[in-house]
């Protein structure tokens, strides 16, 4: 179907978008992967091209358009070229970390911080989830005690996306255990700040080339003015982020879902046994009628989102429908995909295979598909 939420000047982006990312990210993809890390100017090569930051002020380097269109065509763009694992980190930069720094940094933040943010020169990461917590953010254990012009923080974060690359780290911590959500605030987390350290980039069975991490803070002294928003506000700015940061997920869910779908379509087309080519059979005509359905109505859904998304009208459980649902659409395309491509689908080299297992994470980080379905269960009120 003709999707009409983008204008001229979007496609043209996308195209710009497309190929960025063939010249600067597949030619290393297979080394990426091996490394468990994309280079950091990969990074840098993005915010040079204006793909980073493009709703920051431009005095700042950013674009300054504030149009989440074009973060949902980057999203689409690195799943479309088979590049779940290496293009999360600048998504997550762009969709999830930047609007803490556009919308509740001080002036001064914002000099500091902004222009590195927008070059790519200053990597962003979210640390939320604990080794103890996930789902339950409200119980977090991290704690920073103010300490005259500082605070002096305690914990450890697991599964951070951009564990590795990070400069700035928005990390949740309490600054009142008394208080569960009401305790929670924002401090920006440095590289290099004493008793800050990196554990392992965690070993993955998908997306191999974006670095997971471990953080650990013992007794690392952040200065107040790394404070982002209020103390104590920091459970309001997370759960204001979050349905962005949903939808970022959601985006990439849809898109990842219709590559697999074209991949395997390409692939049914070709491949014969009993003298027909595999696409002949009614199982496949099926399966993939059933899929390119699927996709339509979820990248209907999803333009919706993005629409109300710039409209300011989205609301949480708007944001949580399409996150279960889109990435449970993922889930299905590439398992279908991989069927369908027979003993083809289980080797690292097809892309199908690739996305099969970056795939099975997108149902849990960013929220669980349970917690989705609670989120929009509790506004049903029964
Ligand atoms: C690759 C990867 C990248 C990630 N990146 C980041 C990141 O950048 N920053 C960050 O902060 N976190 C990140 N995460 C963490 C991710 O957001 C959490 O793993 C996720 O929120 C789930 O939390 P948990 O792992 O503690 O699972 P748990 O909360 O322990 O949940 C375990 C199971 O119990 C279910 N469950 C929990 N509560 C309920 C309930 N009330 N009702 C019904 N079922 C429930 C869950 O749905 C799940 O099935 C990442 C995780 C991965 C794997």
């Amino acid at each position: 179907m003709e999707r009409t939420v983008f204008e001229p000047e979007h496609e043209m982006f996308r195209e710009s978008v497309r190929a960025f990312l063939q010249r600067e990210a597949v030619p290393h993809i297979a080394r990426w992967e091996e490394a468990g890390v994309v280079d950091r100017e990969l990074f840098t090569a993005a915010g040079a091209a204006g793909f980073l930051g493009m709703d920051l002020p431009e005095e700042h380097g950013g674009g300054g358009v504030r149009d989440f269109r074009y973060n949902a065509i980057i999203g689409e763009e690195v799943q479309l070229a088979g590049l779940g694992g290496a293009g999360l980190g600048i998504t997550l930069h762009n969709d999830i970390c930047i609007p803490y720094f556009r919308d509740l940094t001080t002036e001064e933040q914002t000099a500091r911080w902004l222009p590195g943010i927008a070059s790519g020169e200053l990597v962003t990461a979210v640390a939320m989830t604990e080794p103890g917590i996930g789902s339950d953010l409200a119980s977090l254990t991290t704690t920073a005690v103010p300490d005259g012009d500082h605070y002096v923080v305690n914990g450890a974060k697991t599964f951070i996306t951009n564990g590795i690359n990070a400069d700035l780290v928005i990390t949740a911590v309490t600054t009142d255990p008394s208080q569960r959500h009401r305790g929670i605030s924002l401090l920006v987390v440095e590289r290099g700040m004493e008793g800050f350290t990196r554990g392992r980039n965690l070993e993955k069975i998908g997306l191999h080339s974006q670095d997971t991490a471990e953080l650990s803070f013992v007794d690392v002294r952040v200065p107040r003015e790394n404070l982002l928003g209020t103390e104590g506000g920091g459970f309001g700015h997370l759960m204001t982020n979050l349905a962005q940061e949903r939808l970022s997920i959601a985006v990439a869910g849809v898109a990842a879902a219709r590559a697999a779908l074209e991949w395997t379509v390409a692939y049914v087309r070709e491949r014969t046994a009993f003298g027909q080519t595999i696409g002949s059979f009614q199982n496949t005509r099926f399966e993939l009628a059933t899929l390119a359905t699927e996709v339509e109505v979820g990248q209907t859904f999803v333009d919706h989102c993005v629409t109300a998304l710039n409209a300011g009208t989205l609301t949480a459980e708007d944001a949580a429908m399409a996150k279960w649902w889109c990435t449970e659409l993922q889930g299905r395309a590439v398992d279908v995909g991989v069927q369908l491509h027979g003993g083809y689908g289980f080797m690292a080299e097809y892309p199908i295979a690739r996305a099969y297992a970056d795939a099975r994470v997108t149902r849990i980080y960013g929220g669980t598909t349970e917690i989705m379905k609670e989120i929009i269960g509790r506004s049903l009120r029964l």
